[in-house]
């Protein structure tokens, strides 16, 4: 399986984020030995256990929801967080990334999804922030990119809709924000569900669990 969605993924130079969420050591040091080193998990202390067990090539990706009080368990390694939801989140970012002497790459979330429960900001109000003095002094956080999850439906039509805004609030900061920054460059979407669709959309970045490891 990995083989083929790599395959498939090479032709656009797209990343493959492993979500091993749930999935035992033994599944990840399997693929790993497939040559896989991103995987993502979404929960803080299954991500500081597995990270401190595996090998310390592997490079993790938070893709869950953070809370603020738990960032600093995470800030002495992981390489990067997908799931920035609000100003005061990428603040404590910074500052526990200061205290590691470590500069944490972030991608901003953004609420594309018509249900409630997905998290992310609004582009209006984070627009603002980067482009005031106090982010400017921020130093040890670098935004890489934007991240957004689509609604869970079988309606492509809709899904393809959603990733379409979020490439949209990509190309809305990079000309307006990061425009000489060639950092930013990263759309983290598409999921094992609908990641084909993510990439014609211009997906740089795909999250997919179940479809390499079985469903959860
Ligand atoms: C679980 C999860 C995924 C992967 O989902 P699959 O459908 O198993 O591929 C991707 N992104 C986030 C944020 C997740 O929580």
């Amino acid at each position: 399986m990995l083989d083929s969605i790599l395959k498939e993924l090479s032709k656009t130079n797209t990343t493959l984020v492993a979500v091993s969420k749930t999935k035992p050591l033994t599944a990840i040091l399997d693929m790993y030995g497939q040559g896989q080193r991103v995987f993502g998990e979404n929960r803080v202390q299954e991500l500081v256990q597995k990270y401190e067990e595996l090998p310390k090539d592997i490079e993790w990706h938070m893709i869950g929801h953070l809370q603020k009080n738990k960032v600093k368990y995470i800030a002495p390694f992981v390489s990067l967080i997908h799931s920035v939801e609000s100003i005061a989140l990428l603040k404590e970012i910074e500052k526990q990334a200061r205290k590691q002497e470590r500069v944490i790459d972030c991608l901003l979330q953004f609420k594309i999804a018509e249900e409630d429960s997905k998290f992310g900001m609004q582009l209006g109000d984070i627009s603002s922030f980067l482009q005031s003095s106090e982010f400017f002094q921020f130093q040890h956080v670098k935004i890489v990119g934007v991240m957004g999850m689509a609604t869970f439906t079988h309606d492509m039509v809709q899904v393809r809709e959603e990733f379409r805004r979020l490439k949209s609030i990509y190309e809305d900061l990079k000309a307006n924000v990061f425009l000489e920054n060639v950092s930013f460059k990263e759309i983290s979407m598409g999921m094992s569900g609908d990641y084909k669709i993510a990439i014609e959309e211009g997906s740089t970045m795909v999250r997919i669990g179940s479809l390499l490891f079985g469903s959860r």
